[in-house]
């Protein structure tokens, strides 16, 4: 919501005939378009206004404002809490700052506008749009619902529906500029309702995608959130039946406790909740479900939390946002007593991604092996060679690989896993020559990309993930397809072009794996290591690690995985990739079977 925000803002400026600053030192007015969401947000904007004071002292005439929710949470304390701030602008005035900036640059006085947040805003069709394929389109603003911990419907107001012929005309005009994909926006997409809808059960929402597939140029239609308590079995059927909506729901659970859920004055039960998830997967067969949860609620037990993770485990969902709850201002639950340590919170947080994490690892490889359409619950049904191979028990699963296509397929998977590349090659090569299984030959295609990638074929690589880009765009693989693109541009050292594919992943798939994994890249040091085993059992890993100690290496337990469990251990951690295989070619010398990880 926030970057569309952003671009109406630009755009705003554009208008006026300011041009966008390419960065911060160049820029003449800095805007901070701020999210109160979570207590770390904030943290983090007034810790990037501190950073301004020394620019600002440099540069006594640069404009610094605030905009957004933490404009209208602080409103006047932001100029007493740093005197860098010259302007606080609430989301229900933007419309008005390029005459408040004009103002302030007359009268060199602060200004606060930060007026009813339940007035109606007023149409801003910016024409600003940071990307040219795909665009956001915010169908609702503000929150009726009073999410016990949530401040949305504190500064961003009611929740105020735009008219539906004003979001089809903007829909409209962005499919005559060649947008193809756009994605609605709502805190709760479902309580749609055009001011002259008199519909109920979320119809108004159904109405209007049901117009904007029928807008020619437009292929591709997500939206977000979804509010389970709205969220129904017609929108489901509209999903299925709307050629251009994309088969994703996003559908925040935040616990799987009753108690807390009442608490939380979510108004479903997780009765309500599974019976939901269920009806959605048998009216989409593989649709994506993702979520968001949160941990350490005020009084959340430690049975609560574990009613939480057996839910998840449960319902197994793509990818799932974790949430530390910290208690914010004006919120009924900040009266209650923040009552889970910050380490309980954490460990619980913790918890939850590593368990998300190993589902999504496991559902990565079901869909690798068997091709899309498949319920992410088809798990439980594979045969004994899939299992073994998701065990990590390739000697059991090649025993029981039979002599089909599908049998092929998962011996070169393993080849893959064992460094044995050109038998891998060969084996997918044949599968996409000769095998005329459609599902089959679609996972090929991305063995054969893998093993570009694992002999280095960086190029190549890039050309296959392409293909699978291309003919799966909104789909899982699409983004496994970017990341995998982004992966192979950085080895190459294409820092850039690398970049575009990080955004695009994070911008059409922000909740997938693969945008989790990317983030987890970005925030850890870019290092190689030599890796010298993998054991199930962490007794080994240390025993392998203290003997290598002892020999005086730098050795540590690198990762564990949750499913199935690997305790990799590995040696050093060095910046350039010279240094990691001067220490490989000493491990081999003593005798390890190494491999160079980046
Ligand atoms: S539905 Fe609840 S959590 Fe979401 S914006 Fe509204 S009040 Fe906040």
């Amino acid at each position: 919501m926030n970057i569309r925000d952003s671009e109406i803002v630009a755009g705003l400026f554009l208008d006026k005939g300011y041009r966008l600053a390419k960065s911060q030192d160049e820029a003449d007015i800095i805007l901070f378009n701020t999210c109160s969401v979570r207590k770390h947000a904030e943290d983090r904007v007034l810790g990037n206004i501190g950073i301004l004071r020394k620019l600002k002292e440099k540069r006594p005439d640069l404009v610094v404002g605030v905009i957004g929710c933490m404009a209208q949470h602080f409103k006047q304390k932001l100029f007493e809490v740093s005197n860098v701030v010259d302007i606080v602008c609430g989301p229900s005035d933007e419309e008005k700052l390029p005459s408040l900036i004009g103002k302030f640059l007359k009268t060199k006085k602060n200004i606060l506008s930060v007026e009813n947040i339940n007035k109606p805003r007023k149409e801003v069709l910016s024409g600003y749009r940071e990307n040219k394929d795909s665009a956001y389109v915010v169908i609702s603003h503000g929150c009726d619902n009073f999410c016990s911990y949530c401040i949305v419907p504190y500064v961003r107001g009611r929740e105020i529906s735009r008219k539906e012929k004003d979001i089809i005309n903007e829909i409209k005009k962005l499919a005559a500029q060649g947008v193809k994909d756009i994605m609605l926006l709502g805190q709760n997409v479902n309580s749609y309702k055009d001011r002259k809808d008199r519909s109920r059960g979320g119809l108004g929402f159904i109405r209007l995608l049901e117009k904007i597939n029928r807008i020619d140029g437009i292929e591709r239609i997500r939206f977000m959130t979804s509010h389970p308590k709205d969220a129904t079995e017609d929108l489901f059927c509209a999903m299925r039946d709307l050629d251009k909506v994309v088969k994703h729901l996003h559908l925040p659970l935040q616990s799987g406790s009753d108690k807390i859920l009442k608490a939380m004055n979510r108004g479903y039960t997780v009765k309500k909740y599974i019976s939901l998830v269920n009806r959605l997967r048998e009216i989409i067969p593989g649709c994506r479900l993702t979520t968001d949860a949160i941990v350490g609620f005020p009084h959340e037990t430690k049975k609560d939390f574990s009613k939480t993770c057996s839910l998840m485990k449960k319902i197994r969902f793509d990818a799932a946002y974790i949430f530390k709850y910290s208690p914010r201002p004006k919120t009924a639950s900040s009266k209650l007593k923040d009552s889970v340590a910050k380490e309980e919170k954490e460990r619980r947080n913790q918890v939850l991604l590593k368990m998300i994490k190993s589902q999504a690892i496991c559902i990565l490889f079901v869909v690798c092996i068997f091709g899309f359409g498949l319920p992410q619950y088809a798990f439980a049904d594979m045969d004994q060679a899939e299992i073994a191979f998701l065990k990590g028990e390739h000697d059991l699963a090649l025993a029981n690989c039979d002599a089909s296509g599908r049998g092929n397929y998962l011996k070169a998977r393993i080849l893959l896993k064992e460094n044995k590349i050109q038998q891998a090659y060969d084996i997918f090569e044949n599968i996409l020559q000769n095998d005329s299984d459609k599902a089959l030959h679609d996972v090929a295609q991305l063995g054969l990309a893998d093993a570009f990638f694992a002999e280095e074929r960086y190029d190549d690589a890039i050309g296959e993930y392409r293909k699978i880009q291309e003919k799966y765009a909104g789909s899982p693989f699409c983004a496994l397809a970017f990341y995998k693109i982004a992966k192979c541009y950085r080895k190459l050292g294409q820092m850039e072009q690398a970049r575009v594919y990080v955004q695009k992943l994070q911008q059409d798939y922000p909740l997938s794996f693969e945008a989790k994994l990317m983030d987890e890249l970005d925030n850890s040091e870019f290092v190689y290591s030599v890796q010298v085993g993998g054991f199930s059992k962490y007794a080994n890993a240390e025993n392998l690690v203290n003997k290598l100690k002892g020999k005086g290496l730098d050795a540590y337990i690198s990762e564990k995985e949750a499913f199935p469990v690997v305790y990799r251990v590995r040696v050093g951690k060095f910046k350039a990739k010279s240094d990691a295989l001067v220490c490989k070619a000493l491990l081999e010398k003593k005798g390890y079977k190494t491999k160079l990880c980046p």
